[in-house]
């Protein structure tokens, strides 16, 4: 094995599914997936929101189907959104409690969707296996795949109370942890068998199985991995707000993707009052990146700054830099395949300022305190021109227009598609 072989992340799941067109595990690109917060039964609002998510690149958008009106509102939901709003992501169901009737209730809601996510702890303790048999019969007869989705917080608790019984009579009994991560792989894996016995296909089975610890999810994602080929679906569920959020779902993520586990991703966060749900797509789609899995919007490296760049200037001509790439991506997507991977660098001064851009695609390096008034802007590795003076945003945004339109040209596509 080659050492660039050896640090390749490898792939567990062998299977892929079709959900509403995307494919999801075996060796296609990781999934970014969301969710709204509307009330589902608002078709106006969730059909906006759902589009918002889409736009933000969200590939997959799952609402909650939580009540009657909630179920009644899907189909105008989706007419709405594919017809007024032009927007055709495929729309997941999550049910809990009530998945069996709402399903069998309102088959054009059970059509419209493109997958159901089904909580083996939440389909009612007596009757169990026949409501989760009954989602999965409904699955079957629309031609759609399910998500088993275990959760720390809403675990099958007759399973739960059974495994603990079991380890308490065991000559040597484990820490109550490690019974509870076993009791979310047995329920996913005991309702994926439930399913395939129902009929369901393997390759209609995507598995999860949340936690809102980040060294708990590594362990109970590394043990489904090894437990099945299920494509899996990954994410810290009730991951919090603001840094915490972020930090703690991509610490998580990241272990797990770089050791090829995980074939479509949510970061769960908790938006602050007001903020805009997309956030939750772009962390998503910045931790695929930063990875190397996948590429989404070019990125700008830019140094943290130190004594060396005692003005602001240099952090503001980042932060353009980067709001200029960001506002250009949804036109440049169309026109100029490829140039989500350009590397664009933004130096404070001449210590990294030239080595750094030289790295980039096309990089500046700015002048530090002390330092001629000159900034050096380097395309290819190679020296470029220098520029100086007022207006020097302006200019090497012209120029980074100029390197985009020579560099990933339209005709590119149509050449490689002829
Ligand atoms: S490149 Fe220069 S300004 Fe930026 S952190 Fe390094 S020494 Fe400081």
């Amino acid at each position: 094995m080659s050492s660039q072989d050896a640090l390749k992340p490898r792939r567990r799941s062998t299977v892929s599914v079709d959900v509403g067109g995307v494919l999801v595990g075996s060796a296609h690109p990781v999934v970014v997936q969301s969710m709204t917060n509307t009330d589902t039964a608002d078709a106006d609002a969730t059909a906006i929101q759902v589009a918002r998510l889409a736009h933000a690149g969200s590939q997959l958008v799952r609402v909650t189907v939580n009540t009657e009106e909630a179920a009644a509102a899907v189909p105008e939901m989706m007419d709405k959104l594919r017809n007024n709003l032009g927007v055709d992501v495929p729309v997941i169901g999550d049910f809990h409690y009530n998945g069996h009737k709402l399903l069998v209730e309102y088959p054009a809601m059970a059509t419209a969707l493109a997958k159901y996510r089904i909580n083996p702890g939440n389909v009612g303790a007596k009757r169990h296996d026949e409501h989760f048999a009954t989602i999965v019969r409904v699955a079957i007869d629309n031609d759609k795949p399910v998500r088993i989705g275990v959760n720390w917080g809403s675990l099958d608790q007759q399973l739960l109370t059974e495994l603990m019984n079991a380890n308490a009579a065991a000559a040597e009994p484990r820490d109550s942890r490690d019974v509870m991560i076993e009791a979310m792989i047995e329920s996913a894996m005991r309702s994926a068998e439930l399913a395939e016995q129902t009929g369901l296909g393997h390759d209609r089975i995507i598995i999860s199985a949340k936690v809102s610890q980040v060294r708990d999810l590594v362990d109970v994602y590394r043990l489904l991995a090894a437990r099945s080929d299920y494509p899996l679906h990954l994410g810290l569920t009730e991951a919090g707000m603001g840094d915490k959020g972020i930090v703690a779902s991509t610490a998580g993520l990241a272990i797990l993707l770089n050791e090829g586990i995980g074939d479509t991703i949510r970061v769960s966060l908790t938006p602050g009052p007001g903020a805009a749900r997309e956030r939750e797509v772009e962390i998503a789609q910045q931790v695929l990146q930063s990875m190397g899995l996948r590429s989404f919007i070019p990125q700008v490296s830019a140094c943290p700054g130190c004594g060396r760049t005692t003005s602001t200037f240099f952090q503001e001509m980042a932060q353009q830099i980067q709001q200029h790439l960001k506002d250009r991506m949804p036109a440049w997507q169309a026109t100029h395949p490829g140039v989500e991977e350009m590397r664009v660098a933004v130096m404070g001064c001449v210590v990294n300022g030239p080595g750094e851009s030289k790295h980039a695609d096309i990089g500046i390096s700015l002048p530090g305190t002390f330092e001629d008034p000159v900034a050096p802007v380097f395309i290819d590795g190679r020296l470029d021109r220098t520029l100086r003076g007022e207006g020097l945003v302006a200019e090497f945004i012209d120029i980074l227009e100029d390197y985009v339109d020579r560099r990933y040209p339209a005709a590119r596509a149509e050449v490689a598609a002829g």
